[in-house]
C-alpha cells in the first residue's frame, strides 16, 4: 500500500472511508498482500499474452479514423466525441456504456459523479486513474442518457475493438450490463456475468456493476470490491 505514503491526512481518511463503504474488513500490505493476491488468482486456460505483438493501428490513428463522426444518429446532438483517456499501454482497461452530460461537455470519459466513484474504485486496487485506460462502448452521448440503440452500437463498436487491439491490455473490466453484453457478446444479465473471467482475443475480460448503479445501490459495492480483488490478483498472475 505504498500509495498511502503519498497521501495527506484528508485523502487517507477519504480512501479508508471508501474501503469501509465497500465492506473491506482488513487490508493486506506490501509484499504479503501481493503474495496473497497471487495465491488467490484463479488459474486460466487463456493462451499466453504475446507482449511483443505489434498493434495493428495505434490509438491516435483510431481517433483519426473516427474523425468528425457522422456514422449514427447521435452525431448531431453531441457536444464532443468522448474517445477515451488514460495510459495507451495500460494493462487494465475499463469500458463503460456511453458519455453522460459532463463527459459530453468535457470530451472525457467518467468525469461526473460516477466517474469520481470509478476513480476511488481504481485506487482501491492501488492503481491511479492515469495508470489505466477508460473508454465507453458509445463515443457520443445518447439524448437524456437513454440506453444505446443497436444501430448506434453497430456504428461504434468497431472502434472500441480497435482501441482494445491498439492498447492490448491484460485485463478489460466492463462496467455494467451494457458494456458487458457488448464486449462479451452475450445477452446474459450482469448479475450472471459479473465476477468471473472470460477469454477474448488474448485478453481476460471481467464485468462488474456500473458506478452509476452503485450510487443508487451502495449495498452492491461489496460485490464490486470482490471483483476488483479478482482483477488485482489476475494482473499479478499475468505479470509473474
Ligand atoms: N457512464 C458511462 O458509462 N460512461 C461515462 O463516461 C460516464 C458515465
Amino acid at each position: 500500500m505504498s500509495r498511502f505514503k503519498e497521501m495527506n491526512h484528508n485523502e487517507l481518511v477519504a480512501q479508508l472511508q471508501f474501503f469501509k463503504d465497500i465492506g473491506v474488513e482488513s487490508l493486506a500490505v506490501g509484499a504479503v498482500g501481493e503474495a496473497q493476491a497471487r495465491e488467490r488468482a484463479a488459474p486460466s486456460n487463456a493462451p499466453p499474452l504475446d507482449a511483443h505483438r505489434a498493434p495493428v493501428q495505434d490509438l491516435e490513428s483510431v481517433r483519426a479514423e473516427i474523425g468528425d463522426c457522422q456514422r449514427c444518429k447521435l452525431a448531431p446532438k453531441r457536444t464532443n466525441i468522448v474517445f477515451g483517456s488514460g495510459n495507451p499501454s495500460a494493462e487494465l482497461v475499463f469500458v463503460g456504456e456511453a458519455p453522460g452530460y459532463d463527459e459530453d461537455q468535457q470530451g472525457l470519459p467518467f468525469v461526473g459523479r460516477a466517474g469520481q466513484l470509478l476513480t476511488k474504485i481504481i485506487e482501491s486496487i492501488n492503481l491511479k486513474r492515469e495508470d489505466v485506460y477508460i473508454c465507453n462502448v458509445l463515443k457520443c452521448r445518447p439524448p437524456e442518457n437513454r440506453n444505446p440503440e443497436p444501430d448506434e452500437v453497430a456504428a461504434c463498436n468497431p472502434f472500441l475493438k480497435k482501441q482494445l487491439a491498439a492498447i492490448r491490455p491484460k485485463v478489460v473490466c466492463c462496467l455494467g450490463t451494457f458494456a458487458a453484453q457488448t464486449v462479451i457478446q452475450t445477452a446474459a444479465p450482469i448479475s450472471r456475468l459479473r465476477g468471473k473471467f472470460f477469454d477474448l482475443d488474448g485478453m481476460r475480460v471481467i464485468a462488474t456493476f456500473h458506478p452509476a448503479y452503485l450510487l443508487r445501490s451502495p449495498e452492491k459495492k461489496r460485490e464490486v470490491w470482490e471483483d476488483m480483488k479478482q482483477i488485482r490478483a489476475e494482473l499479478f498472475r499475468l505479470r509473474s
